[in-house]
């Protein structure tokens, strides 16, 4: 039993002390970041592809605003968007017939703020502001990106579960949910609701995948399927071709499109894991989702290893299912850790104590005693953190001399 935060922490210096002495290529006296979810822990299986993915572009190549004048959505390079709806198809976790519109974004962010747009704009301007909400703990970005302009055709009105007044309203439905990983379904469900599904993680690496996601709206980013961030490359697949439409206004009027070097980059990409994903050769090697399964699995059995021994901490369970893709009942792995301690103590605070940078549950909306680590980091960073927290026991054990 922990008998105090800073007892507890005054403790760990030992053991964060003889940590140093442990065998890393990273100096123990860093603090290291989990509280991102930059995905580089996918840069190894891309190097290991080699040359694959590379494309040429010459100077004179790209130089036009449009990608596909006449198109609903102009700045959408035709080899994206088939890229896009092949992927989907090969993996079964969207709808994406004919009649669904692709909108491509600056990252799904970008995408995000085009939906607000598109679902208030057409409200009487001498209305209340509509109210955004999303069931807590939600991805902390929600309330900072649609707070930030200070619109007034939208507002943040915080947790979808205390949410209680009449009329329209938009929900964001994340699932699997960041920071906790859950799979969720709207929580309001009144009349006058408006939906936005953001499946930023429904990939198999990170879920079984039990069907195609069918929603009005839904949010996908380049950066979680394949972990290429940096291409800042999302899209949304609308079913309301005047809801798509105004996103593509928003967009023009915010970046003027996407950029078309990043777009061809990503159609390369997904072309390559869907070529290698329907290889059916029988000495074929694991594929990109698989691969990422199995790490990202791997790397859920060893920090639910340390937190049991530790026993300072809670870590969310997670029913198994069959997952279409991988063709076999899988364990969900997501891509965050949310951490509870036992003990009601300030999660990020202690941790950072050791030297692990988290995001603290207040930042999801709720209580401090919650804390989201990235799973997506370096092998490096990640093997310290397991070092790290297997060094909080020693803490405890001493806290209690
Ligand atoms: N939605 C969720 C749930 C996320 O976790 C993230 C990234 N952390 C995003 C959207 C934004 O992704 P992008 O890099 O495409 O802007």
């Amino acid at each position: 039993m922990v008998v105090g935060f800073e007892k507890a922490v005054s403790a760990t210096k030992s053991v964060v002390t003889s940590a140093k002495k442990a065998p890393t290529t990273l100096s123990s006296d860093r603090a290291i970041n989990f509280a991102r979810g930059d995905p580089t822990m996918y840069e190894s299986y891309w190097r290991q592809m080699g040359e694959k993915c590379t494309i040429v572009i010459s100077g004179h190549n790209l130089m036009s605003y449009f990608s596909n004048a006449g198109h609903f959505c102009w700045f959408l390079m035709p080899e994206l968007d088939s890229a896009i709806r092949r992927l989907h198809c090969v993996v079964g976790n969207a709808v994406v017939d004919d009649d669904r519109y692709i909108v491509v974004g600056n990252g799904s962010t970008q995408l995000f703020q085009a939906v607000l747009y598109a679902l208030s704009s057409s409200y009487d301007p001498d209305t209340e502001p509509l109210s955004v909400v999303a069931a807590a703990p939600f991805y902390s970005s929600y309330p900072e990106e649609t707070e930030f302009l200070r619109s007034g055709l939208y507002k943040w009105a915080g947790d979808a579960y205390s949410f209680d007044k009449d009329g329209a309203y938009i929900e964001v439905v994340t699932s699997p949910n960041n920071p906790d990983g859950a799979i969720r379904e709207a929580v309001v469900n009144r009349d006058g609701g408006k939906l936005i599904h953001d499946l930023a993680y429904y990939w198999p690496q990170y879920t079984p995948i039990t069907g195609k996601a069918d929603n009005d709206i839904m949010l996908f980013t380049f950066s979680k399927a394949t972990g290429h961030a940096g291409s800042r490359i999302g899209w949304a697949i609308v079913k309301d071709i005047e809801v798509a439409t105004k996103m593509v206004k928003f967009m023009e009027l915010s970046s003027i499109g996407v950029s078309k070097e990043s777009q061809l980059r990503a159609a390369k990409i997904l072309e390559v894991i869907s070529d290698d994903c329907q290889n059916s050769a029988p000495d074929k090697e694991e594929n990109f989702f698989e691969y990422g399964q199995r790490l990202m699995s791997d790397r859920w059995e060893k920090l639910r290893e340390v937190v049991k021994r530790n026993g300072v901490f809670s870590l969310p369970k997670y029913p198994q299912d069959y997952c279409n893709f991988i063709g076999k009942y899988t364990d969900p792995s997501p891509a965050f850790a949310w951490l509870k301690s036992k003990d009601g103590l300030n999660c990020d605070n202690l941790l950072r104590e050791l030297k692990i940078v988290t995001r603290g549950g207040t930042n999801f909306g709720v209580d401090s005693n919650y804390t989201r680590i990235s799973m997506l980091s370096l092998d490096e960073e990640f093997n310290l953190l397991l070092e790290r927290l297997s060094a909080i026991k020693g803490t405890i054990i001493n806290g209690n001399n």
